[in-house]
């Protein structure tokens, strides 16, 4: 009986050792990756807008308080010797800027996603990467992403040696809604004819 003991007990000895074995593999077969994953996921949740320039930072409270949505601000040129600011800016769905205006004016070079540019008394445009808008100073206008897209310009401080932004109200849910309804209408009939 003492030898069928030791049997038992070997067993159970050698039961443990591969459930450890086991165990430890397990963590690291299967839960750290999943960690890893995770952790990379989470990173990646406010970065996962694929596009060029960097997204940057969340935009800082002195412009957030011009805007309705979440955007983010990259400085891409700051050169005092070459006088030009040069910033991206990205814009989560549904965010936009209040209208405003530019003295200086304002170049507008769209560079991923999907966006929104309207001028007072203008139908509002749809802008796609590759897209260049040109604000004359002083035209009271707003720009940002689609309802169902995000949407990244880079924007070129004109004439920054005067220049002054002048902001305004914000644009309203229905003067978003009718703006993007617009737009996207006027961007269904470029399909060329027959297609
Ligand atoms: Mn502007």
């Amino acid at each position: 009986m003492p030898t069928a003991s030791a049997a038992v007990n070997l067993q159970c000895r050698t039961k443990r050792r591969h459930m450890k074995r086991f165990l430890a593999t397990f963590v690291a077969a299967v839960l750290l990756p999943c960690a890893t994953v995770k952790a990379q996921t989470m990173k990646e949740r406010t970065t996962d807008f694929e596009q060029i320039f960097p997204q940057g930072g969340k935009l800082p409270e002195q412009f957030s308080q011009y805007f309705i949505g979440q955007a983010y601000l990259a400085p891409v040129s700051r050169s005092a010797e070459l006088g030009t600011n040069i910033s991206n800016v990205t814009f989560e769905p549904g965010c936009r800027n209040n209208w405003h205006s530019h003295t200086g004016g304002q170049l507008l070079i769209c560079t991923a996603g999907r966006g929104l540019y309207q001028e007072k008394g203008s139908p509002a445009r749809e802008l796609r990467p590759g897209d260049v808008v040109e604000i004359a100073p002083g035209a009271v206008h707003w720009h940002g992403a689609a309802p169902d897209s995000w949407f990244s310009h880079l924007a070129v401080e004109c004439n920054p040696a005067s220049n002054v932004d002048t902001w305004l109200e914000p644009v309203d849910d229905g003067q978003y809604a009718a703006a993007a309804a617009s737009a996207l209408r006027a961007g269904s009939s470029d399909t060329p004819h027959g297609m």
